[in-house]
């Protein structure tokens, strides 16, 4: 077979590579891993959810819908944004998708084509820069900014200078994957507007808008014209522990939704038909297992903080937003004398502990970092950060 040599540059996601690995050590060696490495809230979905599901199951829902998605679904997620962030978007703008991950491929397919460039600020979700590159793009990482008090941050100013001629988009993902970090309004303004004004697409993702326990979360969806030049990208998988389910959404203006929606009915058809039933249901039935859910992150937030910070040459400033810490190991490579892959692979073989590198995290920026999630339970995190602290303290 001549395969399509593009294939090669693709890569796949490391969190789900290590959810093998972490199995294997546990059965090689018989311990109990536990895993920091996972994305996914460990909530069970919402019953009333389910029982929309099954409704829509049993009562014989189980066809094709329109490629768009059902129009019930379409009109209570554009009602969501525009109660939500004064979002003024109808169902028109809405495509219903197969989860988060095909509304990056569809959003990227938008704006990416060959010679052009995509810019994403790093360390990033790994799947903008593999779709970027799918559709003959190239992704030109630019970091943002870290200090040890504030975290993470977006550069607008820097971002902005590697705009050229071929940037055809920029994506951005706030609350962010893997930092955890809340990009602030005035600087999420500045930079649309700016994109704007060179005729730059922004994406965004904004799959983990609900995951907020300090600050404001600003979305594009709030400034005035956004479809103009915006896309959204977004998912139930995070906010209503429907990860399995495979349920997302690409809103925008309904010129790009004609068109995607035509490349989507070319690779999916439509969503699970009974799936988005569910998703009318999680939209607008009870909120109070959601709220429920982010108050336990929280506490898990709070917790996870103080235990990393009493570690030695971990460096951790306070994420606001999503389920994730992101470590500063720096200093402990420099001590363990390991690169980070090292340090990660050692840590889970040795004390069956799960921590992603930040090295899959694309491109470089998260070479000195670590990702953790805390969308585990509190005794895993105490046990699984003392774990990380003796394996620091017998390896020196
Ligand atoms: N976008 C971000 C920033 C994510 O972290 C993830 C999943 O980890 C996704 C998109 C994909 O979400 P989904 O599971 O709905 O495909």
């Amino acid at each position: 077979m001549k395969l399509n040599p593009t294939l090669d540059t693709i890569e796949g996601e490391q969190s789900f590579y290590y959810i093998t690995r972490a199995r294997e050590v546990s059965e090689r060696r018989g311990i109990h891993v536990i895993s920091f490495g996972v994305g996914q809230p460990d909530f069970d979905t919402p019953s009333h959810i389910k029982e929309a599901a099954k409704e829509a199951l049993d009562s014989g829902f189980t066809g094709y819908t329109e490629a768009a998605g059902v129009i019930e679904l379409r009109k209570a997620i554009a009602e969501y944004l525009n109660q939500t962030y004064g979002a003024n978007v109808s169902e028109k703008n809405v495509l219903v998708t197969t989860g988060g991950k095909t509304s990056i491929f569809l959003a990227i397919a938008a704006v990416a084509y060959p010679g052009s460039e995509v810019i994403i600020p790093e360390p990033s979700f790994y799947a903008y820069s593999q779709a970027a590159k799918l559709f003959g793009a190239e992704p030109v990482f630019v970091p943002l900014k870290w200090s040890s008090d504030r975290g993470f941050e977006l550069d607008v100013n820097m971002v902005i200078e590697r705009i050229t001629e071929k940037t055809s988009a920029i994506v951005i993902n706030s609350p962010n994957n893997p930092t955890g970090a809340v990009f602030e309004k005035h600087d999420v303004k500045r930079l649309f507007e700016e994109a704007s004004s060179r005729d730059v697409a922004v994406i965004s993702d904004e799959v983990y808008d609900q995951l907020v326990y300090d600050g404001e979360f600003f979305s594009i969806t709030s400034i005035d014209g956004w479809t103009e030049n915006g896309i959204l990208v977004h998912s139930f998988s995070k906010t209503f522990s429907m990860t399995g389910w495979r349920l997302g959404y690409v809103v925008a203006q309904d010129k790009v939704i004609e068109k995607l929606t035509s490349l989507a009915v070319t690779v999916y058809s439509c969503a699970p038909s009974f799936v988005q039933k569910a998703g009318i249901a999680a939209l607008k039935g009870s909120w109070e297992p959601v709220m429920e859910m982010i108050k336990e992150f929280n506490e898990r937030r709070k917790l996870m903080f103080k235990l990393l910070r009493e570690i030695p040459g971990f460096e951790v400033a306070m994420p606001k937003g999503a389920f994730y810490m992101f470590p500063r190991v720096k200093k402990v490579l420099e001590m363990l004398n390991m690169d980070v892959v090292t340090f990660v692979n050692t840590l889970l073989e040795e004390k069956g502990v799960l921590v992603l590198p930040g090295t899959s995290f694309p491109d470089k920026a998260g070479r000195e970092f670590v990702r953790l999630s805390y969308s585990v339970s509190r005794d895993s995190i105490i046990e699984g950060i003392g774990r990380i602290k003796e394996f620091i303290k017998e390896k020196m």
